[in-house]
């Protein structure tokens, strides 16, 4: 936190009404809880660390904690401590309720939803293409303190070739040609953008063409000239192909048309192509007309009642159903998943992401979903948690966040139960601490109602 804390702390400024102590110049010390440090290595039991000044001062056996003097140690003794969840792919601000419009996207809105990511647990997310230049200044204030907000970064807005697939409606970021592509990277990484989207797609063939080779090559190569990575939504095989022989670094989503092949697969692996995020929570929400989890507390908690009403409106599930696609996601939905298996097996490095923010996609519950969709698919809860913490952080580049390190940010996730044993024990939050703060939990949360209209729904 540096000087005005410390300062502060010294008591040089004490009688000053304009600088209070700023909450992250506390110390505070946890002890006697199982550690998944995020890493990969496996749960450490009966450790301990202290937190000071919103980083992690120290951490290591609970026998070799030395208490600061004045610091009460916090008994965590059952609980078990990991990093903030990093979530890989997600938009903000396009939504109110489940009614999607750009004019949705204000600064109180997207700071609502950083503050619901952090009550899940997700400290970190990555936006992936469609924020407004507002985004900015956001991010330049959370770096500076986050205050319960979760962390971002930013490709600010991505790359849609004219007239096909990609952003959102109202977001000018079409380009038709390979100059106007190279023109467009340079106008975003000069904003601040931390990294660069693309989009090639043509959904399920709606849509008369896809980004074409020549501009995403660009794309790619501009980003590159910037100092940026550049991350493309795909869908097709082809497509992956083609993007990774001309050195995209992530995909977003899984190819979901076809199986991914040893060839493909062994190119991705010699140019280390990471699959950022495989979104199997955004496939899945696709094959329902009602999201089998409306009810559950630790979804409803999120959401307002009015939310639910429309989820569970027989119009809009007729609506569901009744569209051309809907037919197709379960088949969708099992490739990507059979795809992220064989990606896994072969050694492409891989985050956590959901692709959630834009309608129906829900920031925070789909992390955990995603979660147990990625066990689901066949690797192991601790390989799952590892994804999401340090994976995405590697590939984010962010080295402050993503294992509880000393140095480290301390965005600590407090679970009641076992992760590593069960998945779905992501859910069982008792605490969450972003930048060394507490926050308020999504079992703290009641959205949209009295705080104690969710009480009868607790855990
Ligand atoms: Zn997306």
């Amino acid at each position: 936190m540096g000087r005005i804390g410390k300062i502060a702390l010294t008591g040089l400024l004490a009688g000053s009404a304009l600088l209070s102590v700023p909450a992250t110049a506390k110390t505070v010390a946890l002890s006697h809880f199982t550690l998944i440090d995020g890493t990969g290595r496996a749960p450490v039991k009966d450790s301990a660390l202290i937190i000071r000044d919103g980083r992690i001062a120290w951490v290591g056996p609970a026998a070799r904690l030395k208490t600061p003097k004045g610091v009460k140690v916090r008994n965590l003794a059952g609980k078990f401590v990991m990093p903030g969840l990093i979530d890989s792919h997600v938009h903000l601000g396009l939504v109110d309720g489940i009614t999607q419009d750009l004019k949705y996207y204000t600064r109180e809105n997207v700071e609502r939803q950083l503050h619901l990511y952090a009550a899940y647990g997700i400290t970190s997310v990555q936006v992936l293409g469609t924020d407004k230049d507002e985004i900015h200044d956001i991010v330049k204030d959370i770096r500076a303190d986050p205050a319960g907000r979760a962390r971002v970064w930013t490709a600010g807005r991505g790359v849609v070739f004219k007239g096909s697939y990609g952003g959102v409606a109202g977001l000018d970021a079409e380009v038709a040609t390979p100059a106007e592509a190279r023109a467009m990277v340079d106008r975003e990484a000069a904003k601040g953008a931390d990294f660069i989207k693309l989009w090639v797609d043509d959904e399920f063939g709606s849509l008369p063409e896809r980004m074409p080779p020549a501009i995403s090559a660009a794309v790619i190569d501009e980003a590159h000239k910037q100092g940026k990575q550049a991350i493309a939504h795909v869908f097709y095989l082809d497509n992956a192909r083609e993007l990774t022989r001309e050195g995209v670094n992530g995909l977003g989503h899984e190819v979901r048309d076809a199986p991914m092949d040893a060839k493909l697969l062994a190119e991705m692996k010699a140019k280390h192509v990471w699959q950022v995020a495989a979104t199997l929570s955004r496939e899945a929400s696709f094959t329902y007309d009602l999201l089998p989890f409306v009810d559950d507390p630790f979804f409803s908690r999120g959401v307002t009642p009015e939310t639910i009403a429309q989820l569970k409106d027989p119009a809009r599930r007729k609506r569901l159903t009744s569209g051309p696609n809907f037919p197709k996601y379960p088949g969708v939905l099992k490739m990507a998943m059979e795809n992220f298996a064989r990606e896994a097996k072969a050694g492409i490095p891989y985050g956590m992401g959901t692709d959630s923010g834009p309608s129906a996609r829900f920031p925070g519950y789909f992390a955990h979903w995603e979660l147990e969709l990625m066990v689901k698919a066949g690797i192991t809860p601790l390989q799952a948690l590892t994804a999401a913490t340090s994976g995405n952080a590697r590939f984010m580049g962010a080295t402050n966040i993503g294992t509880v390190q000393a140095s480290k940010a301390a965005d600590l996730l407090v679970l009641d139960k076992d992760p590593t044993r069960d998945i779905r024990n992501t859910r069982s939050i008792a605490m969450v601490f972003l930048n060394g703060e507490a926050v308020p939990t999504i079992w703290q949360t009641c959205t949209g109602r009295p705080a104690d209209a969710c009480r009868a729904a607790a855990r």
